[in-house]
């Protein structure tokens, strides 16, 4: 029996007619939509978006997971730096490259390595067909893939910022505020303290610069190379101008660093801890135990609200209304037994 329940499909609502000959109704694309009347379809009076319409996207929002990765990550710097086969490593390197050395290619060499690699797999679960289909109930914007021509410009730039903006900020560390690399490792509290105090910097400076640069005088010359992806990919998180890198990205980070002062491995921790973040959260995967990718993947879709990178002060200031609503509407259907078409075409479809 064909029933006459609501489809959405590419931000729209519409009824679906065609039969499977399984008593279900099927889209264009084979999902199936349950029995649902059609007058829900007039309830929500707000804009449909095409955005996380997929349930299983949506798994991991506001997750526990993504706070216990946070404090793995942390535990694990604590727990490497209370071996004793660490202290002596901390020694012997000093003794043999020197503090300054350790600041600068230390700091570039290990930083740049974790973003290439957890970068360099995320694409491989873009460009695959066969690993994609693991994770594609994942990902928020299934419609969207990303062409290899724009991988590759998304690479080079990637390049660039490091170069440029990463290595002389990470010189400017090392030659006037060098850190500490010596044996005398954090303890725990100090470790935590410095993780947090660090956080509120880059939640108080990112969410400050972002909001700024989302102003109609600097929008066009310094962010919105950064928006050309509406659903955007890990190495997307770096793509953006030298300007942008400088202040908006790793400024808010060095401002706790070079206020704080802390051990060399707290820096890293926090640098990698970020850089994880940030990939996460571009990869339009929100993947269960790991960051939460809704709140920025909102962003880059909807342009004006989640300026900041935990959605903290986003909360407080109200800048994110619109998202809340949305989610809350998807939660509602979802309780309904709503079934949204989930698209995913082929790896040169561009966005
Ligand atoms: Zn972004
Ligand atoms: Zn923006």
């Amino acid at each position: 029996m064909i029933t006459d329940s609501p489809v959405v499909m590419g931000g729209t609502v519409r009824r679906a007619t065609k039969h499977n000959g399984s008593g279900k109704e099927a889209t264009a694309d084979g999902a199936t939509a349950n029995g649902t009347s059609g007058k829900e379809a007039s309830t929500y009076n707000g804009k449909e978006h095409n955005w996380a319409l997929q349930a299983t996207a949506r798994i991991n929002q506001d997750g526990i997971w993504q706070h216990v990765l946070t404090m793995g990550i942390i535990y694990l710097t604590y727990w490497i730096n209370q071996q004793p086969a660490t202290a002596r490593a901390y020694d012997d390197l000093t003794a043999k490259y020197g503090a300054f050395n350790i600041n600068l290619w230390g700091s570039f060499i290990v930083s740049t390595a974790v973003y290439w690699t957890l970068g360099l797999i995320f694409m491989a679960f873009d460009m695959n067909d066969t690993l994609h289909s693991y994770v594609k109930r994942f990902k928020i914007q299934p419609d969207r893939r990303i062409t290899w021509a724009e991988y590759r410009k998304v690479m080079l730039c990637v390049v660039k910022n490091q170069l440029f903006v990463n290595l002389p900020l990470i010189y400017g560390v090392a030659r006037w505020a060098i850190l500490d690399t010596s044996s005398n490792l954090p303890g725990w509290w100090k470790t935590v303290g410095v993780y947090f105090g660090c956080m509120i910097c880059e939640e108080v400076g990112f969410y400050s610069m972002h909001r700024l640069v989302h102003h109609p005088k600097l929008y066009a010359r310094v962010h919105k190379m950064h928006h050309l992806f509406t659903a955007p990919v890990a190495f997307a998180s770096t793509y953006c101008t030298l300007a942008e890198q400088v202040f908006s990205n790793i400024g808010p980070i060095l401002i706790g660093i070079v206020l704080m002062r802390p051990h060399w491995s707290l820096m890293i921790l926090f640098f990698c801890s970020l850089e994880i973040g940030t990939l996460c959260t571009h990869s339009d995967y929100n993947i269960p135990g790991l960051y939460d990718a809704l709140i920025h993947d909102w962003h880059h879709y909807a342009f004006t609200e989640n300026f900041g990178p935990t959605g903290l002060l986003d909360d407080i200031l109200g800048t994110n209304k619109q998202y809340k609503v949305w989610l809350a509407e998807l939660r509602r259907r979802d309780g309904e037994g709503w079934k949204h078409a989930a698209r995913t075409t082929l790896a040169d479809a561009t966005q």
